[in-house]
């Protein structure tokens, strides 16, 4: 054999063995960082898209995957829902019920509040922590008491007014401990906001005000300093260092959705009755507040805007909401609101990253799928007892072929199985806001 054969058989052989020996998966290169919206509406976004209102949207849209996201039918609760999406688990399985349990172990108001040691799964952070994925957890429903992750935990009781950090009472808002002290300064109450950051808000600016009586003052200064906060401390947390997996959930859109969708949108709106005292004082409210939610879009995505510039250009990015959003309300101050009635059965899902196809349609995605992607996008096994899947048609064929989807049987079930709520001392405030968004009686 002519020595050129033989090199050239060896050169063969090399690359035969190193096709049959493929390097391991990696799953994407940068970070993956979760922004959850809760009760995002593609029929709210779509014609301030078109508008060119989001720019920020609109960019994380042309880069990637975006469709529907299916949530869970019957309709149940934000709670239920972001921790389905967390686990990629069934309600029965993961342990979350809702905001409150009928029937108060405390004995006070008849309401208790789920709390995070009420989690029967891990959460795909805690999954990926444990396989040495370092992990950032803000403002995630159902999270106080925030537990240990690799990484920190803030949990959603960042969005309830910095009184609470201030009263050192109980357990902290978040994990590791000293993290509170660090994040209190991004902290907004409600009250301090000014008129001028309300006033964005009514058609008339800070005069337009004048029309908001103080059920929808307080509901707009709680969604907003909520939001402020959450975003101002992801900011202050993520400029420091991007985690591998980074989560940021807000709940201001739904609660000003809740609130304000009945000024905003008069085809689903019930008649102004000219015959009905307080008529005049209606039409004024629909008038001066009928843009509120588009703003407060805008203003969405302007913090997601300013998230993203915290990123690393390998970022992979996920926008997501556990529900739409249908109104229409009732008028009036503590009037029988329909909760989660109002909710729309599909949310959004926008996935954007190197690995993710530019421009690609995103169908028949659930918020059970949200996990199973989320692992299969860092190279983890899936789980044969999630019921979702793998979105696998949002990767380039590159990505697929150089990452198959591992499953394994189940990630088991946590030992923060204590079933009992734990008391936190802003259960009261809670309860009050529940109340005013007609969540419970
Ligand atoms: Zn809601």
């Amino acid at each position: 054999m002519k020595l050129r054969t033989i090199i050239a058989l060896g050169l063969l052989a090399a690359i035969l063995g190193a096709c049959a020996e493929p390097s391991p998966p990696t799953g994407v290169d940068g970070p993956v960082v979760v922004i959850g919206i809760d009760g995002a509406e593609w029929s709210i976004i779509e014609p301030l898209l078109d508008a060119g209102d989001l720019p920020n949207i609109a960019g994380l849209i042309e880069r990637g995957a975006a469709g529907r996201l299916g949530s869970l039918d019957p309709r149940r609760k934000s709670p239920v829902i972001w921790t389905t999406i967390a686990t990629g688990l069934d309600p029965d399985d993961h342990g979350v019920g809702g905001f409150v349990i009928n029937g108060n172990p405390h004995g006070r108001d008849s309401y208790s509040h789920y709390s995070s040691n009420m989690w029967k799964a891990p959460a795909f952070w805690d999954i990926l922590g444990d396989r040495g994925k370092t992990v950032g957890v803000i403002g995630w429903l159902v999270t106080w008491p925030p537990w240990p992750v690799n990484g920190y935990m803030v949990s959603q009781h960042v969005q309830y007014h910095d009184r609470f950090l201030q009263s050192g009472q109980g357990r902290g808002i978040s994990w590791p401990d000293g993290l509170d002290d660090a994040i209190a300064p991004y902290v907004t109450d409600e009250l301090a906001l000014t008129p001028s950051q309300l006033g964005r808000f009514a058609r008339g600016g800070v005069d337009g005000l004048s029309v908001l009586t103080e059920h929808y003052e307080s509901g707009l200064r709680r969604a907003l300093a909520g939001d402020a906060s959450t975003y101002a401390v992801a900011r202050f947390l993520l400029s420091d260092d991007v985690p591998d997996v980074a989560c940021v959930y807000t709940r201001g859109v739904d609660e000003v959705c809740h609130r304000f969708w009945i000024h905003a949108y008069e085809d689903t709106r019930p008649p102004i009755d000219p015959a009905k005292p307080g008529t005049a004082m209606l039409a004024d409210q629909a008038a001066e507040l009928s843009g509120l939610i588009d703003e407060y879009y805008r203003y969405t995505d302007e913090e997601v805007g300013k998230l993203l510039e915290l990123l690393p250009p390998n970022a992979t990015v996920v926008v997501c909401s556990d529900h739409g959003f249908r109104g229409p309300g009732t008028w009036g101050e503590h009037a029988p609101w329909y909760g989660e009635d109002q909710h729309a059965l599909n949310g959004i899902l926008i996935v954007s990253g190197p690995g993710v196809k530019r421009g690609f349609t995103i169908e028949d995605a659930s918020v059970f799928d949200v996990a199973p992607t989320i692992l299969a996008m860092t190279a983890a096994p899936v789980a044969d007892d999630m019921p979702g899947k793998v979105l696998s048609e949002i990767f380039t064929e590159e990505f697929v072929t150089a990452n198959p989807v591992a499953t394994i049987e189940s990630y088991g079930r946590t030992e923060r199985t204590d079933e009992a709520p734990i008391e936190s001392p802003v259960d009261d405030e809670v309860l009050e806001r529940l109340r005013s968004l007609g969540y419970i009686e």
